[in-house]
């Protein structure tokens, strides 16, 4: 039986297709349709990201087919050029899954990689992934030879590189983010020139990448790490939500726990009150592995639960009590690694024009879990938006990345919104992020920085004491700032 767990996933994208008018207008300016409704300006030279909100205008947007050789080498370099020349930002994005412009560049040139090529060395355990490869091509290449991705995002749409370049998390323990995974990579800098980076050569580079955001350089491709697939059993203990943390950590530390995460109620007038948290174990028979599959009918039964939640709080409690009782009931039989992680996003997709989900996440630490608990009720119930979902992840220490946001062991808090497409909806997210952003740093926190830009300076650099040390090893690296988007022009860049 397929798990019912298995669309632990977080939620789809916010239709940003089918919107608007014609490019016509000012593209990157919200189209006044009369109402208070934000209406994104769509057009041939304009692209947006999973948020919707983030319509920006690109020079050209190119599409580069090339496997990681010479051929590719040379259109980047020819593409940075001709960029340079013409005073114009370049650069390289995958799904574009961030949702504030982190893989947009304005008024530049655009470069997405369709070459899916994944190449295991199972001597080595290691495969060599093209930058553009998806974590589906992963899997796929993975999945027969009895191989799984070590860290990948919760869903597969994900390119290999944008997940290193915002060093993302996944739900496999005790791992850290993607980033410890990687062995090593080549990239070409904004000089043109083409490096391998690892931590023995070139480490700085291999560090200020590691979640860089596409600022350092263009990465063609890396040598990551795999681990066997294995068959895997649930187990569901429900809580309350102070104990969690507690609990989490024991399973962590448990090591024949592989895959963990938890979720907390989000009823308003309970509101992060109790606490669910699953772990996966090995079956004592790992024998004729099945392959790797998609979706099951559970998965698009609580993606109709998930919906349904939508300004029903009576949903909310019936989900609660279905993911704790009927979900355990019916969803724990043994299922692959591969087929847990081989979820696309599309699972959970909303197709309401109206409305578009927003991510957050936070990173804190154990003994600060109790401090996430308080800010979140205060916060979160008093503000406009609808919470539909929190997952809870684990995320191990990381020392290499120079924007890390987990310098000690933290768990990840995945929250799900769903926003009115409104300039008063979009204002309201605004302050009750920042609100909760003040709220994470003041326990020692830090926020994440693939989503809404809605954070202040002071915030970016509270959370994030390398960002300084960042901004002046870019400037000093790409000194015309070719390689550019969002996440500069409206914050790193003003350091
Ligand atoms: C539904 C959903 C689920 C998510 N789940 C998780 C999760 O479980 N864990 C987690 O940590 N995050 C999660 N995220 C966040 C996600 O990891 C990031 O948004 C990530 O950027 C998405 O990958 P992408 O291919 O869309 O990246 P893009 O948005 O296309 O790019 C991200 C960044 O990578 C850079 N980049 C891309 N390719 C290259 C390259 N070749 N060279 C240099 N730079 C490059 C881009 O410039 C950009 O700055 C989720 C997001 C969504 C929308």
């Amino acid at each position: 039986m397929r798990s019912f767990t298995r669309r632990a996933a977080l939620l789809g994208v916010g239709g940003a297709a089918g919107w608007g008018l014609s490019g016509l207008l000012r593209p990157d300016l919200p189209v006044l349709d009369g109402t208070d409704r934000i209406v994104p300006a769509t057009g041939e030279n304009v692209l947006n990201d999973a948020s919707g909100l983030s319509a920006t205008p690109v020079h050209k947007h190119l599409h580069l087919t090339e496997d990681a050789g010479e051929a590719l080498i040379a259109a980047i370099r020819r593409e940075l050029t001709e960029a340079r020349a013409a005073g114009r930002p370049l650069n390289v994005g995958a799904a574009r899954h961030s949702m504030g412009g982190q893989a947009i560049p304005r008024d530049g040139t655009a470069l997405t990689f369709v070459n899916g090529a994944v190449t295991p060395d199972t001597s080595a355990g290691t495969y060599l992934a093209h930058a553009g490869a998806r974590w589906s091509d992963v899997i796929a290449a993975l999945d027969p030879a009895g191989w799984s991705p070590k860290v990948m995002q919760s869903n597969h749409d994900f390119g290999v590189a944008a997940t290193y370049s915002v060093n993302a998390h996944g739900w496999p323990v005790p791992f850290g983010p993607m980033g410890s995974t990687v062995r090593s990579l080549r990239m070409v800098l904004p000089s043109g020139e083409l490096v391998t980076c690892s931590r023995d050569e070139n480490a700085e580079l291999f560090r200020l990448a590691m979640g860089g955001y596409g600022l350092i350089g263009v990465i063609v491709d890396m040598q990551v790490e795999m681990v066997r697939n294995t068959r895997l059993t649930p187990s569901f203990i429900t809580m309350p939500a102070g104990e969690f943390a507690a609990a989490f950590r024991k399973a962590v530390d448990d090591p024949g726990v592989s895959m963990a995460y938890g979720r907390l109620n989000v009823e308003r007038d309970s509101f992060f009150q109790q606490a669910l948290l699953i772990t996966y174990r090995e079956t004592a028979d790992q024998s004729d592995l099945p392959a790797a599959s998609g979706s099951g009918w559970m998965a698009h039964a609580a993606s109709r639960l998930y919906r349904a939640q939508l300004g029903n709080e009576r949903f909310k409690a019936f989900r609660w009590w279905n993911e704790t009782l009927v979900g355990p009931a019916l969803g724990s039989g043994a299922v692959t690694r591969n087929t847990l992680i081989n979820e696309p996003v599309i699972t959970l997709d909303d197709r309401n024009p109206d409305r578009t989900d927003i991510l957050h996440e936070y990173f804190v630490g154990f003994d600060a879990f109790d401090g996430f608990l308080d800010a979140c009720r205060e916060v979160i119930p008093a503000s406009y938006q609808e919470f539909l979902n929190v997952t809870l992840r684990y995320v191990g220490q990381d020392d290499d990345s120079v924007l890390a946001f987990a310098s000690v062991p933290r768990i990840a808090a995945v929250m799900s919104f769903s926003q009115e497409l409104t300039n008063r909806a979009e204002a309201d997210m605004a302050r009750m992020t920042r609100a909760l952003i003040d709220r994470i740093v003041e326990i020692g926190g830090a926020y994440y920085l693939p989503y809404r830009p809605h954070a202040s300076l002071a915030q970016l650099t509270a959370a994030y004491p390398g960002a300084r040390r960042f901004a002046a090893a870019k400037r000093t690296l790409d000194p015309d700032l070719v390689l550019r988007n969002n996440l500069w022009d409206s914050y790193l860049g003003q350091l």
